[in-house]
């Protein structure tokens, strides 16, 4: 623990934590050695982990990276978070992400982008260095929203963070970042005192070094709350035994859907790559087709914001954190969530008010719907076939520069998410591995998809693919 809050005092240049808690951290490892000493130590005695900002921590800093929740230190702990220290883990501070977890490079959090540890290729150390000091233009991003936590890991903070997942955001900073993650199915665990997105999209997961690392993560962040409605009892085995489990006869989905235009070159070979060490292990690859991908991600981006703006109407002044005086309650509220929201969580809420208003509610939004039936049967389908998993590259792309794209187009970054958004839409497990590096040298990963509540799965392809 020493040396873990010794490294995160170190990399503060990489903006990876929002809060640190040194002293509760040598506390808890104090704790965790006597524990350790008479023999009643848990699964994580001692671990030292940082929690993504969205996490209720009682008594500490919980923003979600926004300003309007300035100040907010809640009186409970998330569920999530309480099963990790009861298994002894420790706390070294809160990590940083995009603001309410929107976003897909960590830009949007009002604390500032996360760089990643990783430099650009054609960078020398010193010109990192000096970006790093200074606005962090054009190093590459972490990933988002769950960036400070991809930041975090893979400049070895810490052993371990939790992240949350409502499109990607567990994948695809891990697999910017050559570390692993894992969204596990929707109930798997407790979304209570998780800061709301998307409230039928988001799942706690872990981003750790390993697969390995992840499943004994996971072990104790799943299970079933009554505090969660959409929490599924059903009992939480012991994933690391799935790890180095043969894969033997598992049959591989390769969906052909996925091969979108313009892929670049490195992202076809990796996937190649990928269906060669599952068959070298003794998987069956098999072609499949899941008819309605192309449809997920428009979809995506009208059920989130629509779920989004209905969970952020909490957000008025009067319960949490900020509030910019008016001269009646109306404007109160107005003042308050004009400068408390950034602009991206602004373009959100308008957008999911406006799918949800009278008129457009039809067009929109329960087509949305419909359309997320129809991507959650594709998968029933292939399933019923026979299908264990499903290979895809998690990401299109290695991670790019800080800047590079937050253009007036907020497409562009939206595209990030095209491989990812499905499974949140179908409530289905997936994880991110690394799978080597681009020719320029940046991690890329591979995505495995699993059947409900079958993370073991995920687990031992993960481990052949790592
Ligand atoms: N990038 C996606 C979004 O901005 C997903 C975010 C997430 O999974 N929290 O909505």
């Amino acid at each position: 623990t020493e040396a873990h809050v010794e490294a995160v005092e170190k990399a503060r240049a990489l903006n990876a934590f929002v809060a640190e808690t040194p002293d509760k951290a040598l506390a808890m490892a104090k704790a965790a050695d006597g524990r350790l000493a008479n023999g009643t130590a848990g699964p994580l005695e001692g671990i030292p982990l940082g929690i993504k900002d969205l996490y209720a921590t009682e008594g500490v800093h919980t923003q979600a990276a926004s300003h309007i929740l300035d100040g907010f230190k809640p009186r409970y702990e998330s569920t999530v978070t309480s099963q990790l220290w009861r298994d002894g883990a420790v706390m070294l501070g809160k990590l940083n992400m995009d603001e309410f977890a929107m976003g897909s490079s960590n830009e949007t959090s009002f604390y500032g982008p996360v760089a990643s540890p990783w430099l650009p290729p054609e960078w020398t150390r010193e010109k990192g260095r000096s970006a790093l000091a200074g606005d962090k233009q054009g190093l590459l991003v972490p990933g988002g929203s769950s960036g400070g936590s991809a930041s975090a890991v893979a400049a070895r903070l810490c052993l371990g963070a939790t992240a949350s997942d409502t499109g990607g955001s567990i994948r695809q900073p891990a697999a910017f970042t050559g570390t692993v993650g894992i969204k596990p199915t929707y109930g798997r665990c407790s979304r209570w005192g998780m800061v709301a997105f998307a409230s039928s999209l988001d799942q706690a997961g872990p981003i750790a070094r390993s697969v390995r690392d992840c499943a004994i993560l996971m072990r104790s962040m799943a299970g079933y709350d009554p505090k969660d409605t959409t929490s599924v009892d059903v009992a939480v085995p012991d994933y690391e035994a799935a790890i180095g489990a043969s894969v033997r006869g598992k049959r591989i989905g390769i969906p052909k859907e996925y091969r979108i235009d313009g892929m670049p070159a490195e992202i076809e070979e990796l996937w190649t790559k990928g269906i060669a060490w599952l068959r070298d292990a003794g998987a069956e690859i098999v072609e499949i087709s899941l008819p309605h991908t192309r449809y997920a991600l428009p979809a995506y981006y009208i059920v989130a914001p629509a779920e989004a703006s209905s969970n952020l109407a909490r957000y008025d002044g009067v319960r949490y954190g900020l509030r910019v005086p008016g001269k009646d309650i109306a404007s109160m509220y107005e003042n308050t969530r004009a400068a408390g929201f950034g602009k991206e969580v602004r373009r959100r809420v308008m957008i999911g008010t406006y799918v949800l208003s009278a008129g457009y509610y039809d067009a929109y939004y329960v087509r949305a719907q419909q359309i997320r039936t129809l991507i959650k049967r594709d998968f029933e389908t292939v399933f019923a076939d026979g299908i264990d998993a499903i290979l895809t590259p998690a990401t299109p792309s290695a991670a790019f520069g800080i800047g590079e794209k937050t253009s007036a187009d907020p497409i562009e970054m939206y595209l990030n998410d095209v491989f990812t958004v499905t499974v949140n839409m179908a409530g289905l497990p997936g994880i991110a591995v690394p799978g080597g590096l681009s020719p320029k040298g940046l991690p890329l990963a591979l995505q495995l998809i699993g059947k409900p509540f079958e993370e073991e799965t995920l687990f031992s392809l993960g481990e052949v693919i790592e």
